[in-house]
């Protein structure tokens, strides 16, 4: 197994070669290491090697590192989150990549008012229409993305999708290509929805290619079987 440096100096070359093919800036892409396979001991290490954008899925595990760790980086909670649990994060985690209910979101952004403190959210859209997956439809993306504005907490910053686990990696393309649309078609209507968070292990160079300004990457970072 690779170090992390080393680990990590692989992914920004092919970020890099999938900007070129695309004619993209690097800059327009930030890598979010999801450590939520590691305990804090090597997500400390991941931030000390200059990965500061840093995802968890799982509260239980999520926090306690937080608790130990959170001055360091800057993090995102990329898994689904149920409302009972959005006062952990509150406070915590300046992104939410799963945002998928409007009950979720009168949550957040009440305990967000409590503190004081704002929430920067991506809108699940479940693209693929697998029925596995979490996120709204894409028929219901435009409604959905209006009702931010009834939330003075919430700061939208953009579309979030996972592509179908496939071993034909560009069976994937279309999906962030559409995700891609969408985030277009609210732009057209003066909706501001930034980023778009899309691309993992598997298909990040897809992604980028696509438009991807978030990747998330955890097992060819801190996974042991890569
Ligand atoms: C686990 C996870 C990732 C990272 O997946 P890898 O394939 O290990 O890179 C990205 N996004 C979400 C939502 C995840 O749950």
């Amino acid at each position: 197994m690779a170090n992390i440096s080393e680990r990590i100096a692989e992914v920004q070359y092919r970020i890099e070669q999938a900007c070129l093919r695309a004619g993209r800036l690097r800059e327009e892409v930030q890598v979010i290491a999801v450590t939520k396979y590691v305990d804090a001991e090597i997500t400390k290490q991941v931030l000390d090697a200059g990965c500061f954008h840093i995802g968890e899925s799982r509260v239980q595990q999520a926090v306690p590192k937080w608790n130990q760790l959170g001055d360091k980086g800057i993090w995102h909670f990329i898994g689904h989150l149920q409302r009972n649990k959005a006062k952990e994060i509150v406070g915590r985690f300046e992104y939410l990549h799963a945002l998928e209910s409007l009950q979720l979101a009168a949550e957040l952004d009440k305990r967000c008012a409590n503190l004081d403190s704002k929430i920067k959210c991506f809108i699940q859209v479940n693209v693929s229409g697998e029925k596995t997956k979490f996120g709204i439809s894409p028929v219901e993306l435009n409604d959905f993305a209006r009702s931010m504005a009834n939330f003075s907490h919430i700061e939208l910053a953009g579309l979030m999708t996972m592509a179908p686990n496939t071993p034909n990696r560009e069976e994937v393309r279309p999906v962030f290509r559409e995700l891609r649309r969408l985030q277009k078609e609210l732009q057209r209507q003066h909706i501001a929805v930034p980023h778009l968070s899309m691309g993992m292990s598997q298909d990040f160079e897809i992604a980028i290619e696509e438009g991807a300004t978030f990747v998330r990457l955890g097992s060819i970072l801190v996974g042991t079987s890569s």
